[in-house]
């Protein structure tokens, strides 16, 4: 592992994919401190002392940005396995009411591992149940992040509105306005950082139309625009919210959105499947971004998205393998491939190239969260966030176009992830931490849950 310092850092003989610019068949790239200091074709300047990473047989592209994340749910996954969202989140909202410290902090180390080790370089999480008297829950993922080694936008999440007042969670795992405001206030003022090249950024983000208030909904936005965060939350991930919002609101999801001051670039929405042709056009018009989540929309039967058509109007697209509750062991990579293939399932075989499908993974992805001036693509200047694709295989090099085998086929080997020129992944494995601690942090996070919410009467099940 080398840490980001003096040293310059090529790589060299590298297919390279930058998303912005031509690409180039070999070449080299040249890392100063964290930032990108040249790239272009041809063999490597020679720089007396600098460190060299061979990178013939691999395709380089930007560090892959994951837009949505419940880093909490590795501890339960493989649980209620049909089900509509809404029976899937009454079959697990009590469940999640055991965890603890402990539990997110396992769990988002197993999580942000499973990341890396899929190339992605920077992610955001949405964490929205805090049970009373659990602990620090986001410092534990905070924490996990920074061993983990890549850059982090935690979204501090929450949810008022239980089933008393006509929302979907029960009373037990919802806080007060006043509470979350605060604690949320108090998140940002502690860990947000506004500097370039930062690790840590927080979100505010209250979770969804269906157990947010309104009030909820324009506090966290007020609170956010004041101390210039950005905004995320759930929206039209599916017909019963639809429903549910005709009838609690007398408007669909977007329309209610906009009446509440949440459309504009500072905000990004999860999924946004069931949208209008009028709701297409708002979020163009107003720059909001969105977080397509396709596994996961598989899984539980959502539907598919209108990216194609989102990204025609212009507006920010990102992709995000949402909790592993409802995605279970997906890959960020993988979720280019299942972009792609809903897409053209769709819209037919032109809706979404492979080059617009590692767009999403990257440069969409840092639209989302506001960096794409420093995260997204491969340009003199911007973060040293690259990951090294292995497409020399004895399969994978049957391929004529290594972006092709990158997107079309199963996530290649990683030879190296940088996140700011520091490698957190080489040969395939992780090297910030150990890859089997990881893992069994993750598996003794769910064994935790489920005793704790057996302590508590709950058990969950398969199906
Ligand atoms: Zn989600």
């Amino acid at each position: 592992m080398r840490d980001a310092t003096d040293q310059t850092v090529l790589i060299t003989d590298v297919a390279i994919a930058p998303v912005a610019g031509p690409e180039i068949r070999s070449g080299y790239i040249r890392i100063e401190g964290d930032r990108i200091d040249e790239l272009g074709p041809g063999p490597a300047p020679d720089v007396p002392g600098a460190a060299r990473i061979d990178g013939a047989g691999c395709l380089a592209t930007p560090g892959l940005v994951n837009t949505h994340h419940h880093l909490y749910q590795w501890a339960c996954q493989g649980l209620v396995q049909e089900a509509t969202l809404f029976e899937w989140l009454v079959a697990l909202y009590p469940v999640w009411a055991a965890m603890d410290a402990e539990v997110v902090n396992g769990a988002a180390t197993a999580g942000l591992s499973w990341l890396a080790l899929s190339g992605c370089t920077t992610t955001s999480d949405h964490h929205y149940v805090f049970p009373k008297g659990r602990g620090d829950l986001l410092a534990a993922e905070i924490e996990a992040a920074r061993e983990v080694g890549v850059r982090f936008h935690p979204a501090r999440g929450s949810m008022d509105r239980g089933r008393s007042k006509g929302g979907l969670p029960p009373d037990s795992v919802v806080e007060e306005l006043d509470d979350i405001l605060a604690a949320t206030a108090e998140a940002v003022d502690a860990y947000h950082d506004p500097s370039p090249s930062s690790m840590l950024r927080v979100v505010v983000a209250p979770c969804s139309p269906f157990s947010a208030s309104a009030e909820l909904m324009t506090e966290s936005a007020a609170l956010a625009r004041a101390r210039g965060v950005r905004l995320h939350t759930h929206i039209a991930e599916t017909l019963d919210e639809d429903e549910h919002c005709l009838e609690q609101f007398g408007m669909r999801p977007v329309d209610y959105m906009d009446k509440l001051g949440w459309l504009g670039p500072d905000v990004w929405f999860a999924h946004a499947v069931h949208l209008s042709d009028a709701d297409v056009g708002k979020l163009a018009a107003t720059g909001t971004g969105t977080a397509h989540c396709p596994s996961s929309n598989g899984r539980l039967g959502a539907g598919i998205a209108r990216v194609s058509e989102l990204l025609r109007r212009g507006a920010p697209v990102g992709l995000g393998v949402d909790g592993s509750a409802s995605s279970e062991l997906t890959p960020l990579a993988g979720e280019m491939r299942q972009a792609l293939l809903f897409q053209r399932a769709r819209y037919g075989p032109r809706a979404l190239t492979a080059r617009q499908a590692l767009e999403l993974a990257t440069l969409g992805g840092a639209r989302n969260l506001g960096r794409d001036s420093e995260l997204g693509t491969l340009e003199p200047g911007k973060l040293a966030d690259i990951a090294l694709w292995r497409v020399d295989g004895p399969f994978t090099a049957a391929v004529a176009d290594p972006v092709c085998a990158l997107v079309f086929g199963p996530p290649p080997p990683l030879a190296r992830v940088l996140v700011g020129g520091r490698t957190v992944v080489a040969d395939g494995e992780l090297r910030t931490l150990s890859q089997d601690a990881a893992g069994r942090a993750g598996a003794a996070a769910r064994r935790r849950l489920l005793r704790l919410a057996e302590e508590q009467g709950v058990t969950a099940a398969p199906h």
